[in-house]
């Protein structure tokens, strides 16, 4: 599933016509190409076949509770960072049917899956890389793989682009996903400015990228070329300076399920959802038989879910979370300390969504700094955590 190592290919160089050349190939190989356009004043992902598509000289001003597209004083097709949108949507989408069954004298008979479209992502960040890493552990790597998923990622061909400009809200380092491409890409592209727009340094990360790259026509990388593609990574790294250190982090948010800093967050967080919406990582999901009117069929359907809704851990009388508390408290930790045990890895990322998309600016760095300001006083005493 996983793109294979890189061996000892080569960095080449692509010019902005070669980048076209590389949508045509992936198209002309019955590939869906998704990549990043602009729409409803945001950069979301999309079905594209002209780079024209690209959001060329469009950036975008991130913070809490803040999202706004800028215009860039140059013309890079990969000048933003992260938008609401993320590669979850294709690999798993907000709504899906799980089986169909027809009911006939001869007994009942399921439907076999439908055919999974076969995507070639472009624009996917190295944090988006790590969070699809995070959803294979949940949906493949278990002792009940998701069919749909697995297909869907299986099939899946991964060009990434190397941050150019980090939001204010990344805080990919200090989660250990970024901003540079490390693995899980078939080919990464570093953009870099030059008199005609851009050009692109593509490193290959797999026998499928090198077959690809094949194809197309390239140069080999100069010195200036590399100089030029470092100049953008360690520019990217500088420019990120929120962090949510992770050292002793699980220790210190499941001694503190009693922090005062639980109720000043309650009394600001609406229990939108937002969060774990644009969340890369967040899987919950509501599974529904839905009936129709005609006895012989029946399905299920499957929709995004959140922590956040008070039905969500409906049982029997009632709900076990029915305070806002509760539920922010439930989704935090899980995504920063007890999907360590469930996962073996973090939940988050780092790539700020749910920084940028809640709408009262609530900020997941601030809030675990509040709590391991005061770790040493408010630790529930020995015993009493979990
Ligand atoms: S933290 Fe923000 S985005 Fe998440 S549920 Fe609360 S208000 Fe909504
Ligand atoms: S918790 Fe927030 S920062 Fe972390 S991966 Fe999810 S949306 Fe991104």
């Amino acid at each position: 599933m996983a793109p294979s190592a890189p061996t000892d290919y080569h960095p080449v160089v692509l010019d902005r016509p070669g980048l076209q050349a590389l949508i045509d190939v992936l198209v002309a190989d019955g590939r869906r190409v998704i990549g990043p356009t602009v729409r409803d004043g945001a950069v979301i992902y999309e079905e594209l076949t002209q780079i024209g598509e690209l959001p060329g000289g469009w950036g975008e001003d991130q913070g809490p509770g803040h999202y706004r597209l800028r215009r860039r004083d140059d013309d890079l097709l990969f000048g933003y960072a992260v938008g609401p949108d993320s590669w979850k949507r294709f690999l798993f989408p907000p709504v899906s049917t799980t089986w169909q069954a027809e009911v006939s004298r001869d007994g009942v008979e399921v439907a076999p899956p439908s055919e999974v479209p076969r995507y070639a992502f472009i624009g996917v960040r190295a944090c988006e890389l790590a969070a699809i890493a995070v959803q294979d552990r949940v949906f493949v790597q278990t002792s009940y793989p998701d069919r749909d998923y697995a297909a869907r990622r299986e099939q899946a061909l991964f060009v990434a682009v190397n941050c150019s400009s980090p939001a204010t809200t990344c805080f990919c380092p200090s989660m250990g996903s970024g901003p540079r491409v490390g693995s899980g890409h078939d080919l990464a592209l570093t953009e870099i400015p030059d008199a005609a727009g851009s050009r692109f340094l593509v490193e290959i990360g797999s026998e499928r990228g090198a077959a690809i790259a094949a194809r197309l026509a390239t140069r080999d990388a100069a010195p200036a070329d590399r100089e030029a593609a470092a100049a953008v990574w360690s520019g990217a790294a500088a420019a990120i300076s929120r962090a949510l250190p992770s050292d002793g982090l699980k220790n210190v948010l499941v001694h503190n399920l009693e922090h005062p800093r639980w109720d000043t967050v309650a009394a600001r967080c609406l229990a939108c959802a937002n969060c774990t919406m644009v969340c890369p990582t967040c899987f919950c999901a509501d599974f529904r038989e839905a009936g129709s009117l005609s006895p012989d069929h029946a399905e299920q359907h499957r929709t995004w879910a959140s922590c956040f809704a008070v039905d969500h851990t409906q049982l029997h009388g009632g709900s076990m979370r029915w305070t806002t508390r509760s539920r922010y408290r439930q989704w935090l930790t899980h995504k920063l300390a007890t999907w360590y045990d469930q996962f073996g890895t973090s939940g988050c990322v780092g790539c700020g969504r749910c920084i940028a998309w809640c709408p009262v600016g609530i900020d997941i760095t601030e809030e675990v700094s509040a709590i391991r300001a005061t770790d040493g006083l408010t630790r529930l005493p020995a015993g009493a955590a979990p």
